[in-house]
């Protein structure tokens, strides 16, 4: 049921302000913006609603607001939009305002917003790994014998299993808060439930793979390329961790893969497309700013770190394989502590915008909300080629 209460919250707008959104009061509510945005529908047309609500400070229409999620931040609306009020960077406020929102325990949504906090981050991982070390007399020198990051699996097991059933249940916690809102604060239409919850879990899956959606953007479509290198760079090697940690732990896989071993491959090819991705991202960001829009302290800290990850893999293997010994221990030590800060604040940082806008596409299917539909986006096309 629609909660017809409208509470208007001051500091959420000096929040936005804060995460970006700062042209938001420029809006005059013209629609050039929902015009053109060729992802927006009929029936929930987006943004300027949105640009509304956030100029009113409807925080609780904005947190629980599926039409947020379903923006890719093209700039396409930034470009056309007649007052510069930049409709993309203050969706992608409300977004990253929703990592905060949602965060648990809070002051986690709290550090990962401000580089003030940032050493803090950083040294937990590097104080735990630095213990790992020690504790196995490595500190001071390599351990003798071929090089084998083997030889820290117990302890690094154990830090990323207490690491990910923490991040799981904050996540839980999190994304359970976000559908019980959407849930309440949306009106129903009929077809409402009708899609039943495995065919929009399955559809919504469909379209996260395909990025069919984000490949409608039109004035920033590199940021489509840069996407699908760093979302298939990663998921690969996601699918590489698993296979070795459960080939390793249960199998007794012989470590480390030859490199003409399929997984081998696989987790090389990920590396490159991952670094490719954050590169074609980077260049998006700073050499077409004008097209690509203001980033964001969320951008780019997620952006770098998904980046070193990247390269402290590449450089810890190319070090093995030259055998250098302390060299590759220390890379080694330096990659796991990025993997540790992706892995181990997912819920707070932007790297959490892949479950949220998951879910509030699973619930845009579920909830009946239409997609733009083909005649519509002609007709978006002729107003462009307009204006
Ligand atoms: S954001 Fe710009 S284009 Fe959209 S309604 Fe406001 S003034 Fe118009
Ligand atoms: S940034 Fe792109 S997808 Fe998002 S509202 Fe604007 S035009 Fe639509």
């Amino acid at each position: 049921m629609a909660n017809n209460v409208i509470e208007s919250d001051i500091d959420f707008v000096k929040d936005i302000t804060k995460l970006g959104g700062g042209s938001l009061k420029k809006c005059f509510q013209c629609a050039t913006c929902s015009v053109v945005c060729n992802l927006s529908s009929d029936d929930r047309p987006f943004p300027r609603k949105e640009m509304i609500w956030a100029q009113w400070g409807l925080k609780d229409r904005l947190v629980s607001d599926p039409d947020v999620w379903r923006c890719y931040q093209c700039g396409d609306c930034s470009a056309y939009c007649p007052r510069g009020a930049k409709p993309a960077e203050v969706m992608a406020a409300i977004r990253n305002y929703s990592f905060k929102n949602y965060a648990f325990p809070k002051f986690m949504g709290s550090a990962l917003s401000s580089p003030k906090y940032l050493p803090l981050l950083f040294a937990l991982p590097v104080i735990l790994f630095l213990l790992v070390l020690q504790s196995l007399g490595s500190l001071s020198s390599p351990p003798d014998g071929p090089i084998a990051f083997t030889r820290f699996d117990n302890y690094v097991d154990v830090i990323f299993i207490a690491v990910s059933v923490l991040v799981v249940a904050a996540l839980a916690k999190g994304i359970s808060a976000f559908w019980k809102n959407m849930d309440r604060n949306n009106v129903h239409s009929a077809a409402y439930g009708s899609a039943g919850i495995y065919k929009s879990i399955i559809l919504a899956v469909e379209e996260v793979l395909t990025h069919k959606n984000f490949k409608k953007c039109d004035a920033n479509n590199i940021r489509y390329t840069g996407h699908l290198g760093i979302f298939y760079g990663f998921l690969a090697l996601f699918i590489v961790t698993a296979i070795v940690f459960i080939g390793d732990r249960v199998f007794h896989m012989l470590l480390p893969l030859h490199q003409t071993n399929p997984v081998k491959i696989l987790a090389n090819l990920g590396a490159i497309a991952l670094i490719a991705g954050c590169s074609i991202a980077f260049y998006n960001r700073i050499g077409r700013k004008d097209k690509a829009g203001e980033s964001s302290y969320y951008d780019w800290l997620f952006l770098s770190v998904l980046f070193f990850l990247g390269i402290t893999g590449l450089l810890t293997e190319i070090l093995r394989l030259s055998g250098y010994a302390a060299a590759s221990y220390w890379s080694y030590f330096i990659h796991l502590t990025f993997v540790f800060f992706l892995i181990g604040y997912f819920p707070y940082s932007k790297f959490a915008h892949l479950i949220y806008r998951f879910v509030a596409i699973v619930y845009a299917k579920y909830a009946g909300m239409r997609e733009p539909a083909e005649d519509v986006e002609s007709g978006k096309t002729e107003v462009k080629s307009v204006a």
